[in-house]
This record gives C-alpha cells, sequence and structure tokens, in this order.
C-alpha cells in the first residue's frame, strides 16, 4: 500500500511509533525512524528490516528537525508522509504540577508536531502532496481526571490537524490524526495485570488495544485509499467514550 513512498515516524523506536515502522515497511515504504537517544534508535534498526534509517534530533529544536528531514530527503529522495507520533505524559493533579514539567509536556506533544509539519511542507509541495498523520488520544474528546498537560496537548494536536488540513489541503498535503485508547505498549506493559483487567472492564470492547490495530489506521491514512480523507480524527479506541 506504500511503495515507493517514503516515511518518517517520530518516536518510531517502540511501542505505536514501531508498529507503524514495521508495518509501513512491510507495505513496501522507505521509513526514517526518529527516537530521543543513538542507543534506543539502533536498537530499534536491529529489529526493522527494509529500507530504514534511524536519527535523533531534539524534535523540539526547529532547527534540528529541519536538519534531520534534509538529511532524510538526502538519503531517500523524497518525503511522502510524517508521522508525529512522539509524546509524554504524566498524571499529576493540579497542585502538584511542576510548571517546567507542563512546559516538557506541550514542547514535545505540541511543538515538536508544529516543528514537523513545519519543515515537511516544502518536500510535500515540492512531489504534488503527502500525508502528515499525529497521534492524539481518546483523552483529547472528555479530558481526565488528573494531569491535564497530557489532554490540554492532545486537544492542541487535534486543532493543529484540522486547521493545518483546511491550510494545506490547496496543495494536496492531507493532514488526520489518529487518536489511540489504552494500547498495549511499555506503559500498560508494566502494570499489573488486575490493573490492566480492569482498565479494559471500562472499555466497550473489553479489552485494551494492541500497538498492531493502531499501526492498521495510520496505513490507512497515509496511503492512496484515504486520497479523500483530511482533517479527520480517527478513534482507535475500542468505543472508548472518555
Ligand atoms: P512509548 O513511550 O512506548 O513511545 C514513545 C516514543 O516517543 C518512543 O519511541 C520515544 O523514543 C519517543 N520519545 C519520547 N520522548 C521523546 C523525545 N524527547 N524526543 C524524541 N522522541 C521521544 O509511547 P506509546 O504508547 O507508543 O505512545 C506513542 C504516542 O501515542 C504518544 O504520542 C502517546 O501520547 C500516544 N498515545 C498512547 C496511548 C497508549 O495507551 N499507549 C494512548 C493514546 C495515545
Amino acid at each position: 500500500m506504500l511503495k515507493n513512498k517514503v516515511a518518517v515516524i517520530t518516536g518510531g523506536t517502540r511501542g505505536i511509533g514501531f508498529a507503524i515502522a514495521e508495518l509501513f515497511l512491510k507495505n513496501g515504504a522507505k521509513v526514517a525512524v526518529l527516537g530521543s537517544r543513538k542507543e534506543t534508535v539502533d536498537k530499534a534498526l536491529e529489529k526493522l528490516s527494509g529500507d530504514v534509517m534511524g536519527l535523533y534530533p531534539d524534535l523540539t529544536d526547529y532547527n534540528a528537525v529541519e536538519a534531520a528531514f534534509a538529511e532524510i530527503k538526502a538519503k531517500f529522495g523524497r518525503i511522502d508522509i510524517l508521522i508525529n507520533n512522539a509524546g509524554i505524559s504524566a498524571r499529576e493533579p493540579i497542585e502538584a504540577y511542576d510548571p517546567d514539567a507542563f512546559k516538557g509536556i506541550m514542547d514535545l506533544n505540541v511543538t515538536a508536531v508544529f516543528n514537523g509539519c513545519k519543515a515537511v511542507v516544502p518536500y510535500m509541495k515540492e512531489i504534488g502532496g503527502g500525508s502528515i498523520i499525529n497521534t492524539s488520544s481518546m483523552v483529547a474528546k472528555a479530558g481526565q481526571v488528573s494531569g491535564v498537560g497530557y489532554p490540554t496537548s492532545k486537544f492542541a494536536v487535534n486543532g493543529m490537524t484540522v486547521s493545518l488540513a483546511r491550510e494545506l489541503g490547496k496543495y494536496n498535503i492531507r493532514v488526520n490524526a489518529v487518536a489511540p485508547g489504552v494500547t498495549r505498549t511499555d506503559m500498560v506493559a508494566a502494570l499489573p495485570e488486575e490493573m490492566v483487567a480492569r482498565v479494559a472492564a471500562g472499555i466497550p470492547m473489553g479489552r485494551v488495544g494492541e500497538p498492531e490495530e493502531v499501526a492498521n489506521a495510520f496505513l490507512f491514512l497515509a496511503s492512496d485509499m484515504a486520497s479523500y480523507v483530511s482533517g479527520a480524527v480517527l478513534g482507535v479506541d475500542g468505543g472508548t467514550i472518555n
């Protein structure tokens, strides 16, 4: 489904981003995986097979992102797809919330998404279009009871998605988001089974999602199957409402 396309995936070293990288490679894409550290990027590259490269720019620094994209273009010749997936979360109640931690979460979850979008537009315009997909979250429907920074950042991601979809449509650049529910990444795997079972009981489909199931939504939105889909926030959450 992605033959001859070049995809950049931030936070592609583990979890949902890694599942996207594996699936995109299987579907014929060339993939650049962006992580936070050399060691984790190298570890991911060992596990991935196909036309793949890895970089670890500071995503919160626009110049670093621009330089990384120039390196990807130099190696693969073009950039068709950008997945802004790197993200962090925190659950502190507001009175305990460190103001610097709030800035930190906004920096990676929002500013880095802006940086990626801004840096990729010239490459997509050059080839007559492209697909940007941002990783949102189910918490951007109804917030969460503690840890206000994370849902705030994901509401912003949805806002950036619909706004840029309107701005970039004329260049045939589609901008969408995938909003996963509770997904079995390292974070969830580290929880006691009984806690996961309790979480699962509150999900209409009665279970947490697998990273591969989330990755399938990214594949659809990245591919030509979604050629007229832009500005969408696609929930992959087993029917979760909040
Ligand atoms: P994860 O912690 O397993 O992976 C996060 C990825 O982001 C890693 O590849 C990591 O290297 C990268 N990353 C973290 N900080 C970074 C930084 N400063 N610079 C560059 N890369 C950095 O997380 P995940 O669960 O796979 O989450 C991926 C995305 O999905 C995030 O945006 C997260 O908010 C979102 N999400 C996850 C869930 C879930 O239940 N797992 C639910 C909804 C949304």
